[in-house]
């Protein structure tokens, strides 16, 4: 057998983390960087309202071309960097700062993209590779010509700040799902494959055959598992039953055939023992006439073994034919007409209706001959045998209804058992081997028939046959 090493505790523990844990890490990563977007964009937002702002403060005071207000310049673009936390940064049109909020840019030339985009009349928000937001606003004159740009500079460092925060809140508590997820799994698992490994262990000591086992299934919780060692009970005590009855079996034969064998060393011992000069010819036909008639019965019963064996074997598929039941049963009656004269019993066949069925002929037949013979066999002198052959829509008749010696009832449910004779002396007598019921059994079960019997002692016994007409 193929060993399977993946326990079903870590592929449960897969499937939760899969299906818990891996969409609310996706998720959680997805909700932070929304957040720290929607964040920069508002914070964008509020720079370029600001710089608006400025320029506009910056085209009404004149800034730009009054050397008079170059202090007041100064003082406004200080107070509104300090008020607000950003740098400050004022270039002219040609790209020449000429005011800023740090004072260390001054006279420095800045052609950054977005001072460009600013100088062609473009207010842009970007955001730079060291964490910061450049806003550039451009500034117009009264007559709208472009004559310099208002750059603000913010740090987005705290939204970065802010965000891996709530990021380290809900990885920590994401840490506990996955620590409480691995507990309950265990617990879980547990649940599940405790009962699993009982009922396993019990399997194991079954195959090893220890038939006398069971699970004990009230400790079970869940339904499924519960059915699984319910089952799993069925099933050994259905081998139990095969084994006792395998037994049996064997031992039914190695008695049933060792009747015939004592006899026939009883009857050659006693003739070895006698001086062959004295003992007449006579007695040795005599003697030999009986170990002959041993010898037949063991290979009545020998017969009748192999007939039940190939019956039973399961692999052998029935191959059923189109019969004309009337025909079949007719035929038999006529062949066993002679037996039943010789026994003194009537023997009559009672068509009612034309049918036809499924059927393989030599089993059926097999089974009606039995039937018809106990009939003939456990009769009275004088008595009656009445087969009769009926039918409706789905199934076919043969019933078997003799006024014989009848079987008492505490006998009637074991004459079907292998080996099983009411009157062992007298069935010696019959040549009955015990198998006769037994096949034909087997033979009508593997028809999906039934075979039903009812009997009163001394007054007679009816078996009824009945098979579908068609197979399947
Ligand atoms: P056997 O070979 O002994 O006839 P069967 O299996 O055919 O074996 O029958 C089993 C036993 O059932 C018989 O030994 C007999 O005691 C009883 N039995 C079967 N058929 C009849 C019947 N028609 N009337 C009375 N007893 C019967």
């Amino acid at each position: 057998m193929a060993k399977r090493n993946v326990k079903l505790k870590w592929t449960l523990l897969a499937t939760y983390m899969l299906i818990g844990i891996v969409p609310l890490l996706i998720m959680t990563q997805v909700a932070l960087s929304s957040m720290q977007s929607y964040f920069v964009e508002e914070r964008k937002k509020e720079l370029l309202q600001q710089a608006n702002i400025i320029s506009g403060h910056i085209s009404i005071s004149d800034y730009m071309y009054d050397e008079v207000k170059a202090v007041l310049f100064d003082y406004d673009i200080n107070q509104t960097s300090k008020e607000s936390g950003y740098r400050i940064i004022v270039l002219d049109k040609t790209g020449v700062v000429v005011n800023d909020s740090n004072k260390t840019e001054e006279g420095k030339t800045y052609f950054l993209p977005e001072i460009v985009d600013a100088l062609n009349n473009k207010d842009v928000a970007k955001v730079e590779d060291n964490d910061t937001i450049h806003a550039a606003v451009f500034i117009v004159d009264d007559r709208s010509n472009c004559i310099g740009v208002v750059l603000v500079c913010g740090s987005i460092s705290d939204i970065a700040e802010n965000v891996d925060a709530i990021r380290h809140t809900l990885f920590n508590i994401i840490l506990l799902l996955v620590i409480i997820v691995i507990i309950s799994n265990t617990v879980f698992t547990w649940w599940f494959t405790n009962p699993l490994n009982r009922t396993i262990d019990v399997i194991k000591k079954m195959s090893e055959g220890h038939f006398d086992q069971r699970i004990p299934v009230n400790d079970f919780l869940h339904t499924e598992l519960a059915e699984l060692a319910e089952s799993s009970n069925n099933m050994a005590e259905k081998l139990d039953q095969i084994e006792t009855n395998r037994q049996e079996f064997v031992s039914n034969v190695s008695h049933e055939l060792k009747t015939p064998l004592s006899s026939i060393k009883v009857l050659s011992d006693s003739i070895l023992i006698q001086d062959p000069d004295t003992v007449p010819k006579e007695m040795y036909v005599e003697f030999l006439r009986d170990i002959n008639s041993e010898v037949d019965r063991m290979t009545a019963i020998i017969n009748d073994l192999l007939t039940l064996s190939r019956m039973n074997r399961q692999e052998v598929e029935l191959q059923p034919v189109e019969i004309n039941m009337g025909d079949m049963v007719g035929d038999i009656v006529k062949r066993l007409q002679p037996i039943a004269e010789k026994n003194n019993v009537t023997l009559s066949f009672d068509k009612i209706r034309t049918v036809t069925a499924e059927v393989e002929e030599t089993k059926i037949s097999l089974a009606v001959s039995n039937l018809i013979e106990n009939g003939i066999k456990y009769n009275v002198d004088g008595g009656k045998v009445d087969v009769t052959l009926d039918a409706d829509n789905q199934n076919v008749f043969i019933t078997v209804a003799d006024t014989g010696v009848g079987i008492a009832d505490e006998e009637i449910n074991k004459i079907f058992d292998r080996f099983y004779r009411v009157d062992k002396n007298r069935d010696r007598e019959t040549g009955g081997t015990g198998l006769g019921l037994a096949i034909a059994k087997s033979a009508v079960l593997m028809h999906n028939g039934s075979i039903k019997v009812s009997s009163k002692e001394n007054e007679g016994t009816t078996f009824v046959i009945t098979i579908p007409v068609k197979q399947g």
